[in-house]
């Protein structure tokens, strides 16, 4: 019996998506009427960080607030180091993605039918969109997932990993190749879209599912594209580290509009010490907040922890359905990061 491996050649689609998470789906609904393939590790919202979003999604939707503000808070939590146009291009269009969201049947919460919108750290205003207090990502991606399912322009293949994109003699990308357990697999097609997410997974401790590897960027490397920005990792300052979190780094995220609802850190001693650190306190820009709990880490601070009221109904409305069960094994364990 032949040991090597079968080899399957799928027909070419006009546009190939790899990667079925937030940027992926909406990337495939986009291009209608052109026929578009998506391959993924797994069903849609069965895998990739989209599904674990939990906080919300920024948007300019306050009586108060305006994208111009958006804007600014957020290239000021850039320490203006982002794209400007991009910057503007992004912050003018949240509201329209709401929208684009509920049209496809994404529910976000509300209250007497008018959206609610939590606080996070570096925004001047409140103006993050939630769904089902802290499970926005699962709610986008029930949505999406639907809407892809539903798209007759849309073919989903999941369970296969990208390996390699295929190059014509001229090094131009025509399509991928894909191993699906049993056979490698060639989809030819006359676009390539990468869209496989992120690489946070790579670090020792990470709130980033396992399909977060940057295996999309390897291929894209491979096949000769110029990777830029890299270095701008995203460390979120909060996230509980449970007793068994050293097998496999994985920590669960507690979500920043925790903070936004009233939240504090304190240290061993009860101190609060974001006070002396920034004037927005806890809700300083998230870089800055987690160099400050890394600091004292490093200088033999090793507990930090989370004060909130429960009671509180803003607290109560970011704090579930995710971040409550992951806190609930440590209650039991230990003084409570969720008072
Ligand atoms: C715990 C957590 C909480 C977060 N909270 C928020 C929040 O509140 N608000 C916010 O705006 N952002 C939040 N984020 C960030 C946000 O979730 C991500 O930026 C976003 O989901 C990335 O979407 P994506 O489609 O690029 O990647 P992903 O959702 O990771 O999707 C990647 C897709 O690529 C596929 N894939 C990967 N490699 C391959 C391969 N080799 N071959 C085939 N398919 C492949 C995967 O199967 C998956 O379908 C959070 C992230 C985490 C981890």
């Amino acid at each position: 019996m032949s040991t090597q491996p079968a080899f399957i050649a799928g027909p070419p689609s006009e546009v190939l998506v790899i990667g079925a998470g937030a940027a992926g789906l909406p990337t495939a609904l986009a291009a209608a009427p052109r026929a578009v393939r998506v391959l993924s590790l797994a069903e849609p919202a069965r895998d990739g960080a989209s599904t674990w979003a939990q906080g919300g999604i920024a948007a300019a939707l306050g009586a108060q607030d305006s994208p111009a503000l958006h804007a600014a808070d957020t290239l000021a939590a850039g320490q203006h180091l982002n794209q400007p146009d991009a910057v503007a291009r992004l912050t003018a269009a949240a509201a329209g993605v709401i929208d684009w969201l509920q049209t496809l049947g994404a529910h976000f919460d509300r209250r007497d039918d008018v959206l609610l919108l939590g606080r996070e750290a570096a925004h001047g205003q409140a103006r993050i969109v939630h769904a089902h207090g802290d499970a926005t990502g699962a709610e986008v991606m029930r949505a999406l997932g639907a809407a892809s399912c539903a798209a007759r322009h849309i073919e989903l293949l999941a369970a296969r990993r990208a390996i390699a994109l295929a190059q014509d003699a001229s090094a131009r990308v025509v399509g991928a190749w894909a191993w699906n357990g049993h056979a490698l697999e060639l989809w030819p097609a006359r676009a390539v879209v990468l869209a496989s997410g992120g690489y946070a997974a790579l670090y020792r401790s990470t709130t980033n599912p396992a399909a977060s590897d940057g295996s999309g960027m390897a291929l894209a490397l491979a096949a000769g594209a110029r990777l830029t920005d890299l270095e701008f990792v995203q460390f979120h300052p909060t996230a509980l580290a449970p007793a068994d979190a050293a097998r496999n780094g994985q920590l669960p995220l507690l979500t920043e509009a925790l903070r936004g609802a009233g939240a504090t850190l304190i240290d061993q001693h009860g101190q609060r010490f974001m006070l002396a650190e920034h004037a927005l306190a806890e809700l300083a820009p998230r870089d800055v907040v987690a160099r400050a709990i890394a600091a004292r880490r490093l200088a033999g601070s090793a507990v930090f922890w989370m004060r909130a009221r429960r009671s509180a109904p803003s607290f109560r409305s970011v704090f579930r359905p995710y971040s409550l069960p992951a806190c609930r094994p440590v209650l039991t364990h230990a003084r409570s990061p969720c008072r």
